[in-house]
């Protein structure tokens, strides 16, 4: 007899199936910056977030043997315990003044500093205001933190603003937050029009540049289009142009100093292993260093938007919006037939009725590889 919660697995997957919305891991081996092998094929990748190929960069594996060797694999315990390696604060002081700001946090994952910071700063009897776009982990910390949660039409001032001005009064405190550059569209958030928004109506600014550093922005990030704009909380993470795992809000110094003091996924998640720091800031060493590895990622995307007559990329991310989750699912298989992986992406992660293929670019993409793919996603334009 199976028993209820194997039963219940199975009718959810069973449902999910039928409607084209199953997922299933595939194993997948990354052994450089572009080509990947999976199914016994190897494939030139469209979908890795590794947007400066620095996953494979030689200096930056470098410094993360090398700090495994001197350090070991693990931080040991949280950060507040004995967690806290040196080489978080100095990657600390590194992203301060690359943003601007008088101070910095590193935490485990995008995941966990989403979701610990808004709670920290925000609960019952508050307001958030959030992008509809905006990356899940910015929804989980807002519904954590029992605040009243309101979605804002995507990118669109003006509703932000109504929402606000019906709202604000009767809630305490107000938050806003934001993509900086939207994981699954590739476009950037009005950060001054928002910003000056925000200050209009006493609610503070929170910004994920997950997507934007190392890639916009001079490789600052999305707020460096906008020196007006004044954003309170600088989320991004090191998880995509910089290479590796991990993230970082960067922010005045009590602000920073409250977060460590407070925000759960800090005191309560053991600190990022000490090597994570060590690539980060070898990465962060190449970004500056190498302008015209952070032009390349926008470059190859506009070489395919002005090839398909698409409106011109604004970030190293190209959505290819088919509309159903089969059609996605066909041209993503028919992309793979010809040796290009670019998967598809259905709901929940994406509104239903906008499956699509996420194109993703790298600096290490060559033209031609790029002009393989303008030729292999031409058929499946919507007409
Ligand atoms: N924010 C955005 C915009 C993201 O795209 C992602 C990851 N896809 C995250 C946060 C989560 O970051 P991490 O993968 O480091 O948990």
């Amino acid at each position: 007899m199976t028993d209820t919660l194997t039963a219940y697995a199975q009718a959810k997957i069973d449902q999910l199936a039928a409607s084209s919305l199953l997922r299933t891991l595939q194993p997948t081996w990354r052994t450089d910056g572009v080509f990947v092998e999976r199914g016994g094929r190897r494939l030139i990748s469209f979908s890795c977030n590794d947007y400066l190929g620095l996953s494979h960069h030689p200096e930056v594996k470098a410094a993360a043997v090398r700090a495994i060797a001197t350090y070991g694999t693990g931080a040991g315990a949280s950060r507040l315990i004995t967690g806290d390696h040196p080489l978080f604060a100095e990657l600390e002081a590194r992203l301060a003044a690359l943003k601007g700001t008088e101070a910095a946090c590193v935490f485990g994952s995008g995941y966990l500093a989403n979701s610990g910071i808004i709670p920290t700063f925000v609960g019952p009897g508050d307001l958030i205001l959030v992008d509809e776009l905006a990356h899940a982990c910015i929804w989980s910390g807002a519904k954590l933190s029992g605040a009243e949660v309101i979605g804002f039409r995507h990118n669109d001032v003006a509703d932000l603003a109504a929402e606000l001005a019906a709202r604000r009064e009767a809630a305490g405190k107000a938050l806003i937050a934001t993509d900086g550059v939207f994981s699954m569209d590739g476009d950037v958030a009005p950060l001054d029009e928002i910003s000056r928004v925000a200050r209009a109506h006493d609610a503070w600014l929170l910004v994920d540049d997950a997507h934007g550093l190392g890639v916009v922005g001079d490789g600052g990030g999305t707020a460096k289009l906008f020196p007006q704009a004044r954003v309170d909380l600088q989320m991004g993470t090191f998880s995509k142009a910089i290479g590796g795992y991990g993230a970082y809000v960067c922010a005045t110094r009590p602000v920073i100093d409250f977060i460590k003091t407070r925000t759960r996924t800090v005191v309560y998640s053991t600190g990022l292993p000490p090597a994570n720091a060590a690539a980060a800031l070898a990465a962060l060493d190449v970004i500056a260093r190498e302008p015209q590895r952070v032009a390349a990622p926008i470059a190859r995307a506009r070489r395919l938007t002005t090839a398909l007559n698409l409106p011109p990329a604004e970030s190293a991310v190209v959505p290819i919006v088919l509309g159903e989750a089969e059609t996605a699912l066909s041209a993503a298989r028919d992309l793979q037939a010809k040796g290009l992986l670019a998967v598809a992406i259905r709901p929940p992660t994406v509104p239903a009725g906008t499956a699509r293929l996420r194109l993703a670019f790298s600096a290490e993409h060559t033209e031609a590889q790029v002009d393989q793919l303008i030729e292999a996603v031409r058929p499946w334009l919507p007409r």
